[in-house]
């Protein structure tokens, strides 16, 4: 016996029995493990629930064609099954509340923008979204075809909404691919997730980069999100817009 357990077993008695009463405790659990072959005893993870939310997809159409998205109702279900996909780290799904059909507001502001005539501007963006028609206090998601490189998609805290494009800055249309993790990046945004930088393992919120797995979040990333989710609100819903 070494001289620390013979301290406690000699010096401490009521150590002992704490010793005697761990012994019982534990003795059936190595028992379980040794009795099974198959592998360690199983880790019961603390349990988490899944947060569904609900949101509302909003499918833009105009005249002028970077503001008119192509996609079907199948095919946003099939980007928000691969939104889902990357959610799921974070027990975190969105439930198509309905899928409706809107005309883009504005257009003309927002052609000037992408020719170059007027600067890019967020509330330029935002003028193209309708309003009448918001899940206000959920989630809402506008798509439409091309944000032309500006950016993948955008979400406005003071909406709030999601805005995003069918097609990627590269203009390549990758529905299970840049498109949804685009999509679940902006709802990163919308679970209060701020951008972090560049790292080669990769980041959801760090766009841009070159990474093994750009859909991964940390777990404080995880908990921060799921906070967020919990309350049932998109970030920053409490905001006017202005
Ligand atoms: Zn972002």
């Amino acid at each position: 016996m070494n001289s620390i357990a013979k301290d406690l077993l000699v010096t401490r008695p009521r150590a002992r029995r704490s010793l005697l009463l761990w012994a019982v405790i534990l003795a059936p659990m190595v028992f379980v493990s040794c009795s099974d072959d198959s592998g360690p005893a199983e880790i019961v993870a603390p349990s988490r629930s899944l947060v569904t939310l609900r949101v509302r997809v909003h499918l833009l159409s105009s005249e002028f064609q970077p503001l008119s998205t192509e996609l079907t109702e199948d095919e946003v279900a099939t980007v928000f099954g691969r939104v889902n996909a990357i959610w799921q780290q974070a027990l975190i799904r969105w439930e198509i509340e309905s899928i409706l059909r809107e005309d883009a507001l504005n257009a003309d502001a927002f052609a000037a923008m992408l020719n170059g005539q007027i600067p890019f501007s967020d509330n330029v963006i935002a003028s193209v979204l309708p309003r009448e028609n918001l899940l206000s206090g959920e989630w809402d998601v506008f798509l439409i075809l091309s944000l032309e490189g500006i950016a993948g998609g955008i979400y406005f805290s003071g909406i709030p909404a999601a805005l995003s494009a069918e097609l990627d800055p590269d203009g390549q249309r990758q529905l299970t691919r840049a498109t949804a993790r685009i999509l679940a990046h902006e709802l990163g945004h919308s679970l209060s997730l701020p951008h972090v930088p560049c790292t080669p393992a990769g980041n959801l919120m760090s766009p841009g980069c070159a990474a093994a797995d750009r859909t991964r979040l940390t777990d404080a990333q995880v908990e921060a999100a799921r906070r967020q989710a919990l309350t049932g609100h998109p970030f920053g819903s409490g905001l006017a817009f202005n």
